[in-house]
């Protein structure tokens, strides 16, 4: 399973990071609902096939993608809105809590506290 390393290394920042954590909100990109407040998700580098997005009710697209960029929130009551989907393999997949378009990020369900956003998936902005 996927294990990411949290610890703050300086060359592991990216635009939308501050001292290792978001700097900015993060919002769904599909309706604008607001998903995480600036400095409450930790930056990590950890690879992870995601399905491709659709609308819940689709199901999971079998395709998907690698992606590597996630930001870690440690409790699930630290999202401002989350939605989740089927679990699979362990593996829940988070939406959003309005649009219900997704996986934005994923948790496994054998770690109540790790869940994964992924950045390339949503929105970063003030
Ligand atoms: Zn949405």
């Amino acid at each position: 399973m996927a294990e990411c390393d949290t610890k703050n290394d300086p060359s592991e920042q990216n635009d939308f990071s501050e001292d290792g954590k978001n700097r900015t909100k993060i919002f769904c990109e599909r309706c604008s609902s607001l998903v995480l407040l600036p400095k409450s998700a930790m930056y990590c580098k950890s690879e992870f096939f995601m399905p491709h997005m659709k609308k819940k009710k689709e199901g999971l697209d079998s395709n998907g993608e690698k992606l590597s960029d996630f930001w870690k929130v440690g409790d699930m009551f630290t999202f401002e809105n989350v939605g989740f989907c089927n679990t699979v393999d362990n593996i829940k997949y988070l939406v959003c809590a309005d649009c219900e378009v997704g996986p934005i990020g994923w948790h496994d369900i054998s770690d109540k506290t790790a869940y994964y956003i992924a950045l390339d998936r949503v929105v970063h902005k003030d």
